[in-house]
Parts: C-alpha cells; structure tokens; sequence
C-alpha cells in the first residue's frame, strides 16, 4: 500500500443508473464488474470507501409518485431498490477479493447489517468497503443527500460522486455543444444556478459541513484512481 494518496477516506455517490449500462432498467452484469475493478483500483492505494449507491435503475419514488402513488409508499420502495443495488455491488467486489459489509439505513437483519455510525468507521478502519443501502431512511430524501449525511457522519474527506458526464457544465452538454465545463465552482453558485450536481439539500449540507464534492466521469478507466491521487479530474465543489 501507498501513502501518496490525497485522500484517505472516500465517499463514492453510485447513480442506480450508472450500474444499468445500455439497458432501460435494471442492472448490468458487466458493468458493475467494470465499477468493482474501478474501485479495486483505490482499494489497492489504501483508501477507505464508503459507497452509496442509488436506485433510479429499479425504482424512483418521485417519478412513482407524480403518476399517482403515495409518495411515501413510494419512497419506501426506492429505498429498498438501493439495498438491490448495494448487493449487487458487494458480490462484484466480493469476487475481486475485496471484504465489504452492507449496512442499511432500514434494518433487514439477514440481508444486511443495521446502519451503526461507530462500526461503519471500524469497518472501514479494518479495510473493509463499506456499502450504504437504503439511502438515509426516511422519505423525501435522495441517495445523494445520504451519500453527503454518511460522508459527515464517517468523516470521509470528500464526496466522489460518479456520473457519466465528465464534470459540472453551465448547461447540458448532451443537449448544447457550446456547454462549458467549470474545473471548480463554488457550492453557493451551484445553488443559484440551479446546475444539476445534486440535489439542493445535499449541496448545502455539504456546504454547511465543508465537504467537497468531485463530480466525474465513472466509465474514464482509471478516473477515480486519478482523482485519489490528487490529479485534475472532473468538477470540484467547494466553497
Ligand atoms: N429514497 C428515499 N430516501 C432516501 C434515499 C432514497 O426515499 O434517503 C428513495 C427515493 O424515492 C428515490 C429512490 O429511493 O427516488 C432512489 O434513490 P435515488 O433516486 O436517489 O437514486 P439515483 O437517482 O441515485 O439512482
């Protein structure tokens, strides 16, 4: 193991999306392989990880809701897809010799362990990769705002959220090619700008808690590895 690396304990914010490929829906053998061998890559360097990962790729409770569902009802079921998605993930990692644990924010005692804050450190102290299922609990939240509410609480020293664009643009790059890339940008101007990086409550609990925010491209091989070692990769946030 190396001691180079900028940073030592990492948050990596998974889009459900990200893990279903070309597919509509679902999840994508190959490429949570292609993630889990991303994120052996780090693991080697020594860095701590939590993860968490979304659910749009299953369930979206927003979306559920505005067609007519109780939103709470809902919600509860887009949480459930996030602890779909954390075992997915945990088996590819598993497989790459990589010793993780599940913990969930909704106890599901044979599935996963209950989110307890003291042994998510102890895990990770241990060299284990923490993977965060069922967002932050509750309804109305978003996996981003729990991926910012466990990067506080496990004291990570940034916030590598994996997207398939590589970094903040002042409009949609898949829609204008004239769309600029910001190589930082404060959180406050994401805010009033409206960019889309995360949602506006995870944004200011960063703000407020002074975590930075990298948003980058998952799917540049060897991209997170950059970023842990402290090369120019995607958009930082800060304040
Ligand atoms: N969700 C929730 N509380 C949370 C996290 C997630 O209610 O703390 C629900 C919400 O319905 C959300 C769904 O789980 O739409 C899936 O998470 P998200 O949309 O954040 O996943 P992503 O967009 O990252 O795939």
């Amino acid at each position: 193991k190396v001691d180079n690396t900028k940073y030592k304990r990492i948050l990596l914010k998974l889009s459900g999306e990200a893990l279903m490929g070309k597919q509509n829906f679902g999840i994508d053998g190959d490429v949570v392989k292609f993630i889990a061998q991303e994120i052996k890559e780090i693991y080697d360097l020594g860095v701590q990880i939590g993860i968490v990962v979304g659910g749009g790729n299953i369930f979206r409770g927003v979306s559920e809701s505005a067609k007519g569902m109780d939103r709470v009802s809902a919600d509860y079921m887009g949480m459930l897809a996030t602890v779909i998605n954390s075992l997915a993930l945990q088996n590819a990692l598993e497989t790459l010799g990589i010793p993780t644990r599940v913990q969930s924010a909704i106890e599901m005692r044979q599935v996963a362990e209950p989110f307890i804050r003291r042994r998510a450190i102890r895990h990770l102290e241990k060299g284990r990769v923490v993977i965060f299922g069922a967002g932050t609990g509750n309804p109305y939240f978003t996996t981003d705002t729990a991926a910012t509410l466990r990067a506080s609480e496990i004291n990570a020293d940034v916030v590598i959220k994996a997207t398939k664009v590589d970094g903040v643009y002042d409009s949609d790059p898949m829609k204008n090619k004239n769309a600029v890339k910001f190589d930082t940008i404060k959180y406050i101007d994401v805010l009033t700008k409206g960019l889309k990086v995360m949602d506006s409550t995870a944004i200011s609990m960063c703000m407020d808690n002074e975590i930075p925010i990298i948003v980058f491209d998952l799917f540049g091989k060897g991209n997170l590895k950059d970023i842990v070692l402290g090369r120019k990769v995607g958009t930082l946030v800060e304040g």
